[in-house]
C-alpha cells in the first residue's frame, strides 16, 4: 500500500515535472511526440461542456452508443486525455460513464460519499487539469442523497455516527448549515449546496486549480442528477 502511493506520487511528480519543462521549452516537438491517444477529446471548456451533456441526452433517451471495448483498450494504451473531470457522489445509481454515454478514456471521475472537495479530491483535479490538460469540471450532487441526509440529521440531532463517517458529516456540514431557515425542501436545498461550495472550492484551490481557472484553462460547473430520468441538471 505503502509502495503503491509512492509510485503514483512518483509518477505524478514526474509528469507534473515533464509538463513543466514542455511549457518552458514551449516546442511544438514535444506536442507532436505526445500526440493524445484521442484527439477528439482536445476541445476547449464550452465544447467539452457541450459534448457532456450531449452524452446525457443521449443516456436520458436510452440511445447509448455500442462501445468497441478492444479497439478503445488499444487507443488508451499510451496514455489518456479526459475532455472532462468529474466529482461525483459515489452512490451506486449515479453512474458518469453512463450518464453522459461516454467511453473509457473521456472522463477522469472522482468518486466520494457527498462529492465534497477534500485535499485529496483536489489534488486528483490538479492532476487531471495540469497533467491532463482536462477542459471542465463538473461536481455531480444527486436527488436523495444519503450523504448529505445523514449529515443533516446528525447535526440536527445531535447525534454522532459510527466508525469514520463523522468525517463525512464534517465535509457536508458548511453546506447544512448555509440553508438553515432557507425555503424549500431542505435536502435537495443542501445537496445543491454542498455542490455549489465544491464548485468554489475547486475554483479557489491556490495554487494550480485557481491559476487554471483564472486563465480560463478549465471550467468548473454544478449539476445535478435527476434519479428518474436521468437528467443533469446544471445550477451555478
Ligand atoms: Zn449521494
Amino acid at each position: 500500500m505503502r509502495r503503491r502511493a509512492f509510485v503514483f506520487g512518483a509518477a505524478t511528480a514526474g509528469a507534473l515535472t515533464v509538463v513543466a519543462k514542455a511549457r518552458a521549452q514551449g516546442s511544438k516537438e514535444t506536442q507532436k511526440n505526445n500526440a493524445p491517444p484521442k484527439p477528439e477529446n482536445v476541445m476547449t471548456p464550452d465544447e467539452a461542456l457541450a459534448r457532456l451533456m450531449e452524452g446525457n441526452r443521449r443516456y436520458q433517451k436510452g440511445l447509448a452508443r455500442r462501445h468497441d471495448f478492444v479497439a478503445e483498450r488499444e487507443a488508451l494504451v499510451g496514455g489518456q486525455n479526459p475532455y472532462a473531470a468529474i466529482l461525483s457522489c459515489a452512490d451506486s445509481r449515479i453512474a458518469p460513464e453512463y450518464a453522459f454515454d461516454s467511453s473509457r478514456g473521456d472522463l477522469f471521475v472522482v468518486r466520494v460519499a457527498g462529492n465534497f472537495a477534500n485535499a485529496d479530491n483536489i489534488a486528483s483535479m490538479e492532476y487531471a487539469v495540469e497533467v491532463l490538460k482536462t477542459p471542465l469540471i463538473l461536481v455531480l450532487c444527486h436527488e436523495a442523497c444519503g450523504a448529505v441526509k445523514s449529515a443533516i440529521s446528525s447535526i440536527q440531532d445531535h447525534t454522532t455516527l459510527p466508525g469514520h463517517l463523522p468525517s463525512l458529516v464534517a465535509a457536508i456540514a458548511p453546506a447544512v448549515r448555509a440553508v438553515a431557515g432557507r425555503p424549500g425542501d431542505q435536502l435537495e436545498n443542501a445537496t445543491m449546496e454542498n455542490a455549489r461550495l465544491g464548485v468554489e472550492t475547486l475554483k479557489t484551490a491556490t495554487p494550480l486549480l485557481s491559476a487554471a481557472f483564472n486563465e480560463k484553462r478549465v471550467k468548473v460547473v454544478s449539476g445535478i442528477y435527476r434519479l428518474a430520468d436521468g437528467r443533469v441538471d446544471l445550477f451555478a
